[in-house]
């Protein structure tokens, strides 16, 4: 689409059963962001909406888990991720919910709407419920293999593992997760998007309208949908936690939580439109709107088959324009878990680096997940602070600003004759809103970050080449021209940088005292001959990045080794069965020292030991190979059950045990007495 009027933009509502860590960040709400900002820097229509997505079985899984009410669950988290959204400087024009009253009705009338048109189909059939907890168990409610990967977790509605999005039935030994049991079958009735009647519509309008213009992972995707063969899809649920199916005869039944999801970006806009005296209409249902959905890759699926399917089922609305889903960001080499805790939060970022919005912004742009999974670590994160912002974009400001304020007292000075050199820098400059709008078109924010730092590079250079410190002795008048360039691309960063690190933007335009002058839009940078006029008055020198030291990173990466400290104690094996007085004292344990060590050969876990038990010297197996060296554990105390039958171990016959500590991960300790004191042979009672 060419230059469209105005656009919908969408980031995928975050599911409201945990906060916000930095792979949706990476994936979705920076790159959205930067989206919207930077049609707005261009004068563009925009409406960016989100909103907390706050029904289906997660959050009533949470609630009970915590003994709480899902409102209670839902409120608690709304409230920490638009907060700290916010913070973040993630610019949604609205952020709804989707317990809100407005997205309640715009839902229910979605439904109501396709239902009275015809276009569900209603079926009644039997569904997998548990007796036990009283039941229909759908979606996460159920765990069992997935029929297409064989992954024995997969959820009742998607595999996490494979991407593919099912119904329950389709499960292979389904479990139910409230109690453990196997489900049993029950009848119900349902309404169905027959999904399979939008196939061919799919495939001509995604497969060979977009297959130019969409990314290679999302038709990849849709692709292997429409091969596989759509089903119809059940869009309603019996359950009490969610949109009450508007239909006489469906009590107790709700919308299924992705049916009633994608609305909310509806909802969201409706919302936005109402408090600022706008029409929503328009960026929902004119066809010169470009909506665009930005998510990631889990969600391809609903954004490009199940909810145009509604959208086109309903007849009055558009369809997006495009869905740049991202791939995955790891963290420290391993997937991001809400439920093991390895992620890094955004509201303990924003705590733990205050006023570092923009270094995060950067890192996960520089690093953003485009075309594969990347890997997000502390150590790049320091890297790209300190290498880059700082030495590159940094550095160059700072030049600049000390020098106009050494030189003129903060005054730009006036351009005297222009070198070819200067001619020539000054017309790259004016070329950078179009090579990075290029990047940014096609969506690959990375590519269009680098460019901008080119833009602080070529400022670099050319003070560099220019060296105004050393001519400021022989050629004072030519450095008032060079000091007149190097402004002029400062600026020129001010006002390109604002998409991607706004923080910085802000300040900068602070330092340069650009908001005393004529705001700036993108296309000046091109256009307008002094971007910053000669006689204008800047500010002094203020650090623009700060660099990040070891022990700050450190400390992070300690936080991360707790969280998986506390989930491997997690993991403690409850207790067993209780013995009597007369068992423990059945079991001699002594104290020894372990005098020869070697590894039995051909084996990978098996030690040879010689220990000096008190009573005698003997030998013993041990399991403990790959824990200890042999060389390591000479004179090593340690407590021994000398009266344990011997039995043979690789043609070994070993003569008692020793008493080890062992931690989930099966990292092996020895319980050793407290000192040297204690003697060989002593008990242990
Ligand atoms: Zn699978």
């Amino acid at each position: 689409m060419q230059d469209p009027k105005r656009y919908t933009i969408t980031a995928a509502l975050p599911y409201t059963n945990g906060p916000v860590h930095i792979g949706h960040l990476a994936g979705v709400y920076v790159p959205a962001d930067i989206y919207a900002r930077y049609l707005r820097l261009n004068d563009k229509e925009v409406a960016f909406v989100c909103g907390s997505d706050e029904h289906g079985v997660p959050i009533t899984l949470k609630a009970k888990a915590e003994g709480i009410s899902p409102q209670a669950v839902v409120d608690k988290y709304h409230e920490i991720i638009k907060s700290s959204f916010k913070e973040f400087g993630i610019t949604f024009d609205n952020y709804s919910r989707t317990t809100a009253s407005i997205h309640h009705e715009t839902a229910s009338e979605f439904f109501k709407d396709l239902y009275e048109n015809g276009k569900f189909i209603e079926e009644t059939s039997a569904q997998l419920y548990d007796q036990e907890a009283d039941q229909f168990l759908a979606d996460r409610f159920i765990v069992g293999t997935c029929p297409k990967c064989g992954f024995e977790e997969s959820y009742g509605d998607q595999c996490e593992n494979c991407g593919t999005s099912h119904n329950a039935q389709d499960l292979i030994n389904p479990k139910s997760v409230i109690t453990g049991n196997v489900p049993s079958l029950k009848e119900t009735r349902h309404w169905y998007l027959p999904l399979n009647e939008y196939q061919e519509w799919l495939g001509e309008w995604i497969l060979k309208g977009h297959k130019n213009d969409w990314k290679a992972n999302v038709l990849g995707q849709v692709k292997s949908w429409v091969d596989d063969g759509l089903k119809p899809r059940a869009v309603t649920r019996d359950l009490d936690w969610g949109i009450p199916v508007p239909v006489k005869g469906a009590e107790g039944k709700v919308l299924y939580v992705w049916f009633d999801a994608p609305i909310g970006y509806i909802s969201s806009t409706k919302e936005w439109a109402e408090r600022t005296g706008k029409d929503w209409e328009p960026f929902w249902k004119d066809q010169d709107t470009s909506l665009i959905h930005f998510i990631g890759k889990d969600n391809i699926v609903f954004h490009c088959i199940i909810f145009p399917a509604m959208l086109k089922a309903q007849g009055s609305y558009i369809l997006p324009e495009n869905v740049p889903a991202n791939e995955f960001l790891n963290l420290e080499g391993n997937k991001i878990s809400t439920s093991k805790n390895w992620a890094v939060w955004l509201h303990e970022y924003l705590e733990d680096f205050p006023e570092k919005q923009d270094v995060l912004r950067y890192v996960l742009t520089a690093n953003a997940p485009e075309t594969k999974d990347n890997d997000f670590t502390w150590k790049d994160f320091q890297a790209r602070n300190n290498n880059e912002l700082v030495a590159i974009y940094g550095n160059f400001i700072n030049r600049v600003v000390v020098l106009t304020n050494k030189y003129y007292e903060g005054v730009i000075p006036a351009a005297n004759d222009y070198t070819d050199v200067d001619l020539q820098t000054l017309e790259r400059m004016s070329q950078y809103p179009e090579i990075i709008s290029k990047s940014i078109k096609r969506y690959r924010f990375r590519e269009a970050l680098s460019e901008l730092m080119n833009l602080a590079r070529l400022g670099n250079k050319y003070l560099a080449d220019e060296e105004p410190w050393k001519q400021i002795k022989t050629d004072p008048e030519r450095v008032k021209t060079i000091m007149f360039v190097a402004l002029q691309i400062a600026s020129a960063l001010a006002v390109l940088c604002e998409p991607f690190l706004p923080f910085t933007s802000k300040k900068l335009k602070g330092i340069l005292k650009m908001d005393e002058l004529e705001t700036l839009k993108w296309d000046d940078v091109s256009t307008k001959k002094n971007l910053l006029p000669s006689q204008h008055q800047i500010k002094k020198a203020e650090l623009l990045f700060a660099k990040i030291e070891d022990a700050e990173i450190q400390i992070q990466i300690d936080k991360l080794e707790a969280s998986k400290a506390s989930k491997a104690e997690e993991k403690i094996e409850p207790q067993k069965e209780t013995i009597n007085f007369e068992d423990f004292t059945k079991l001699d344990i002594r104290i020894g020292t372990i005098l020869e060590a070697e590894k039995i050969p051909k084996t990978k876990k098996l030690l040879k030991l010689k220990v000096d038990v008190g009573i005698d010297i003997r030998t013993i197996v041990s399991g403990i190979a790959e824990s200890f060296d042999p060389k390591d554990i000479i004179g090593q105390k340690v407590a021994v059950l000398v009266n344990l039958a011997p039995r043979k171990l690789r043609g070994v016959e070993s003569q008692g045990m020793i008493l080890m500590s062992d931690t989930a991960e099966g990292k092996l300790s020895f319980i050793e007495p407290d000192g040297d004191a204690v003697a060989n042979g002593e008990k242990v009672s």
